[in-house]
């Protein structure tokens, strides 16, 4: 076994050959000046397909994010967010650092909704001990799950009769538009503004956008400059992303396809508990507690998964074959024969 099976994430995703070439062949300047085609040409993509008037590239899906933060919300200004929330947990507190914004947390349900019943008991009175509630922050998909529409639609006009802002991180937000078989513009006209990672299962090797209003997002393009995410020739990585989104979202399917087929086999073995499955990932529990044996195993193996004794995750992605998914289902039976 010389290839690796990596199911720690879908951003482990490589860069096809087509996608080095179409790189290779992009034109490119300035992005500082206005002045990158490809850069513009992904911008103006994006904003069209969510149907907003504007679009910005960015490095990583936590500058999006932050970006979003901080064009939103001023000092002194609040947020409510998921608990294990990307933006709250996984993004070093960015906005609270850089921006004086306070997190309100609060547990997801099961489904990865907020209940907006516990969103509105903890919006603040205008007082002036409080935080000022200005934004919520939804994810889809958060674990894999995909927010129903019509909780999307419940979240946007209880958002508006609140005179809140609605921000989604929608770094896999395209997986969920393919398990839903909707429009992106299905999602995006609920929102206010929304990030979506291009180098997570769509395979670009780096790049986020961030979508919204024209004046959100000049806002957004003067503090992405102060983090020190003005690019010049971004073009390359720019073309790589327009590249994803043309020729990449379809293979998304394949992926829930290819992570389903491993929940239900590994479903079969008898010390295995699948907590979760859904779009491209897949949530298991390991019953006797062998789980390093297993990890190592599986590593000796050329299958890369990662998680504790309380929960592994696997993710399934462009680079992970059908008959890779085969050959993951016949080494874990393997180690739970023995
Ligand atoms: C990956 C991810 C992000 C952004 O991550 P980057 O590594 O900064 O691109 C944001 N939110 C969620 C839910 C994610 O999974």
């Amino acid at each position: 076994m010389n290839k690796i099976i990596e199911l720690r994430s879908d951003t482990f995703t490589m860069p096809s050959v087509q996608m080095k070439e179409y790189m290779f062949n992009a034109q490119v300047g300035d992005d500082v000046y206005g002045e990158d085609p490809s850069v513009n040409a992904l911008e103006d993509k994006m904003a069209k397909l969510t149907n907003k008037e504007a679009a910005l590239f960015t490095i990583s899906g936590t500058q999006a994010n932050l970006l979003a933060m901080l064009s939103h919300c001023q000092r002194g200004e609040e947020y409510i967010c998921g608990q294990d929330s990307h933006i709250f947990k996984y993004e070093g507190g960015g906005s609270s650092v850089l921006g004086g914004i306070s997190p309100q947390p609060i547990e997801f349900e099961k489904d990865g909704t907020l209940d907006l019943n516990k969103v509105h008991k903890k919006i603040k009175p205008d007082d002036f001990h409080f935080a000022m509630t200005k934004l919520l922050c939804l994810e889809n998909t958060h674990d894999g799950k995909v927010l129903p529409l019509s909780y999307l639609q419940e979240a946007r006009k209880f958002t508006q009769e609140k005179n809140l802002l609605l921000h989604l991180d929608g770094a896999r937000v395209f997986n969920a538009v393919v398990d839903l078989g909707i429009d992106i513009k299905d999602i995006s006209v609920c929102f206010d503004s929304m990030s979506i990672c291009i180098s997570k299962g769509l395979g670009a090797p780096v790049g986020s956008v961030l979508v919204g209003s024209k004046e959100f997002i000049n806002k957004a393009r003067r503090y992405r400059k102060m983090l020190g995410g003005g690019l010049r020739q971004s073009g390359y990585l720019a073309a790589a992303c327009s590249y994803a989104i043309d020729n990449n979202m379809k293979d998304l399917e394949r992926d829930h396809a290819n992570a389903k087929k491993l929940a239900l086999e590994l479903s079969k073995i008898d010390e295995i508990r699948i907590l979760s499955n859904d779009t491209n990932m897949v949530f298991i529990e390991v019953l006797d507690k062998k789980v390093d044996i297993l990890i190592n195993y599986l590593k000796n193996k050329g299958i890369n998964i990662s998680g504790t004794y309380e929960e592994l995750r696997l993710v399934t992605h462009r680079d992970v074959s059908s008959e890779d998914i085969d050959y993951v289902i016949k080494t874990f039976k393997e180690f739970f024969k023995k």
